[in-house]
This record gives C-alpha cells, structure tokens and sequence, in this order.
C-alpha cells in the first residue's frame, strides 16, 4: 500500500506566540482513515496509447477496463483526421465558446451529433461531467423537482445538487417507486433524469416506461447516454435505437470520451433546448472550449461507426461470449452492454483479485466505494471491438481462477 507522504513545506502555520499548529491534521488522518479501509486510491499509468493491448509498467497487458469501446483512441484514420486538423487549425480554441472559442470544426461535429441521434440540434460541452453540470442547473430551479436514479452518475448528482430543485431518488430503475414519488409531488414542473446504460453495472434504463411518466405528467424526460453512445441499439445510436423509440426522450445528453474515443460532452434534443442552453449553461458560457483536433477527430469517429457497422456487431457478439465463457466457469455474469460487472463484496478482495489479475497481464483495475456502495467492491470488465475471442476467454479462466484461489487462501 502507497505511504501517504506530506510533502508541503508550509505544514506548520505559525501564529504570533502561540504553538504551531498543523493545518493539515484533518487531512493527514483523513487519508489514513482510507488506507485503512482499503479505499485510498491511485493512479496508474498507461505507457501506449489507448487500444486493447496498452503498455503498463514496462509489459503488454490486455486491457479490460478502457471505455473506448471501439477502440477509437488510437485507431489510425482517426488519428489522421486529428494530424490534420492539428496542422490547418493548431492546438487551442482561445476562448468559449461564445466568443472566439467555436471554428467550423465544432459546428460540424454538432450538426454530425444531432444527426447521429435524429434530432433537430446538438451542442458541444467540455466533458460529459461539465454538460450535466451545466444543462441540469440551467433547466430545474428552486421549486422544481428532479427525479433521479439512485445508481446515476456524479455528474448527474452534482447538477442536481447544484440546480437548487428538489431532488428526489428513486429505486434504482423501479418504475413503479419512481411513479408513486411523481404522485406525491404531482403538479409540481420538473424532470426525470436516468444514466441510459449505468456506468457500473451495465444495465439498461427503462425507458418506454420512463418516457411515458415523464409524458403522463409533463415532466421532462432525460438520459445520460455515456455508456450507451456507439455501444446498443444496432447501429449504436443508443437507448433509443435499443427500444426502436427514436425521437421520444426530450434531452439526451452523453460524452465523446468513451466509445467515441475523443473527449467533451453532448446534448442533443430541440432547438429550443440548444438555445436556452447556450444562454443559460454556465459551463458551456465560462470555459474554453475544446481543441479543434478533438472536435475532428470525435466527428471521424461517428462517421466510422456508420461506415463500419461491423465495430458495433462485434462488440455485442464479445459482450455475449465473454459472459458465456465466465458462466461456463461458474461466475455470475451478465449484461447486454459493454460493461460486465463481476461482484466480489469486500474491498480488500477485490483489491487482491485484481492486483492478481494485473501480474498475469489482465488490466482489470477494482471498483469501491465512493464509486458503488461500501462492502459491494467489484471488477468492472469492460470489452472492446477488437478483443478477439481467445482473449476473452483467457481473461474469463483467470479471473474465475483468481477468485476461486483468494477464496481458498483468505479469511475475508
Ligand atoms: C463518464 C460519464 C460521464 C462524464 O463524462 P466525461 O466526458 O468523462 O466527463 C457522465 N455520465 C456518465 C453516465 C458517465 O459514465
């Protein structure tokens, strides 16, 4: 485990005649505190590019954990669009959007977005976590009340937090629980916000039914497609493509960081809502927008996914053998999208699964608390087009093997 290390030369504040005191104290026995339960966390670093096999520590290892579900990050046309883009257009944006931040490569990827996702408009916003906490303040205010899924993103939780509407949870994609709380509160304006695919356990959001709440009560309707992007509905258009409902939620909102491979956050819908959005948004309005080259390069990648369907067939049939060969060696495992979660309970298990897994060449990092809930650690796999099929299988006996020897050779 990592020595928590202060290496702040200013720890001591003096005050005239008295004592020094450590400014730091409460920090330095908060980190403790997390080392102790198993929860202090820390960064690894990747030596290659992003793709199935990355470098770590000096050796190959088959990456098991990336959202680049297609693997995009380093894919070559991509990475040539971007060199281009690079030379015609340089680095930086120099400022926000609404000032001299947006070159004809961010209209172009919006235009290509809202066509992606069959809607009038799209906008653009730095990161996916900056697109909800802009869009969800600038919608619900004061008074309001936004239904929210207890496993939803942070970024999702934050802009609630930051909107000032009341914010109410509902069991996580329960339906009925999420009724019986709109009828309690009914008459009030507000919002149902969902994660479309939930970033840890990989399921599916309930949305005809979602929908049909939101539409019954006149409440907007909104999903959080990060996961969902490039990933389900046969094309890859997302949840709605996945329920053959296209055009029916109000806001859908996602990320270029994951299966498109590039970065910055999205949300597409009418042009009422873009513009209100540009308006009212202050992460969009106070922050300088993102590079030319990402822009090119996330706008290639959509055109790769309609190009080459094959990328998101591929995955579905990955995803299907992956959870096969994991049940075939006696683990739970199921999921109809790339991410497949593999319950392991304590944290100090998952931790030592994983740091197995990782000496025989599986990246496949644990997931804790704050991130699922205390005592329910887990290893998130998360698969790409491009594992081949021996790959996963080798990923699958391992880890059923790891588990089963730390269970053998552990108390907890
Ligand atoms: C990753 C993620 C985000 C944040 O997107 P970034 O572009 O990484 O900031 C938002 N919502 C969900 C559900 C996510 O998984």
């Amino acid at each position: 485990m990592t020595a928590v290390v202060v290496t702040f030369s200013d720890k001591f504040g003096h005050r005239k005649g008295r004592e020094p005191v450590n400014k730091w104290k409460r920090i330095e026995e908060e980190l403790r505190i997390l080392q102790e339960q198993h929860l202090y966390r820390d960064v690894k670093v990747i030596e290659s590019s992003q793709r199935s096999h990355v470098r770590y520590q000096g050796r190959d290892m088959l990456m098991l954990a990336s959202n680049s579900y297609l693997d995009f990050c380093g894919e070559e046309r991509i990475r040539e669009t971007a060199a281009e883009a690079l030379t015609e257009y340089g680095t930086g944006s120099g400022g926000s959007r609404l000032t001299t931040g947006t070159t004809v490569l961010h209209m172009q990827l919006e235009e290509a977005l809202a066509r992606f996702k069959g809607r009038e408009a799209a906008m653009v916003f730095n990161t996916g976590f900056a697109a909800n906490g802009g869009l969800l303040p600038a919608l619900c205010q004061a008074g309001d009340v936004i239904y929210s899924d207890e496993l939803n993103h942070a970024s999702i939780i934050d802009g609630c937090r930051q909107s000032k509407a009341e914010t109410v949870i509902y069991r996580h994609n329960d339906m009925a629980d999420l009724e019986r709380k709109i009828r309690q509160r009914q008459g009030r304006q507000g919002m149902i916000v969902s994660d479309g695919v939930f970033s840890m356990d990989g399921d599916i959001v309930d949305l005809p039914r979602l929908v049909e709440l939101a539409d019954a009560y006149g409440l907007l309707s909104m999903i959080d497609e990060a996961h969902a992007t490039g990933v389900v509905g046969a094309c890859g258009r997302g949840c709605e493509e996945h329920f053959h409902m296209e055009g029916r939620t109000d806001i859908l909102m996602g990320t270029l960081s994951k299966a498109i491979g590039a970065e910055g956050g999205y949300v597409c819908g009418s042009r009422t809502l873009t513009e209100y959005l540009k308006n009212k948004a202050r992460s969009y309005i106070f922050s300088t927008s993102l590079s030319p080259v990402t822009m090119a390069a996330a706008k290639r990648a959509l055109e790769l996914i309609e190009e080459e369907p094959w990328r998101v067939g591929r995955l579905r049939e990955n995803i299907r053998w992956f959870c096969r060969q994991l049940q075939q060696h006696g683990i739970e495992a199921d999921s109809e999208t790339a991410i497949v979660p593999i319950r392991i309970g304590p944290e100090e298990k998952a931790l030592r699964v994983s740091e197995r897994l990782m000496e025989q060449g599986f990246f496949i990092p644990a997931i804790r608390y704050p991130t699922v809930k205390r005592g329910e650690a887990m290893l998130r796999a998360a698969l790409m087009a491009t594992h081949t099929k021996e790959e996963l299988a080798a990923a699958a006996e391992a880890i059923a093997e790891t588990i089963a020897d730390d269970s053998r050779h552990s108390v907890v």
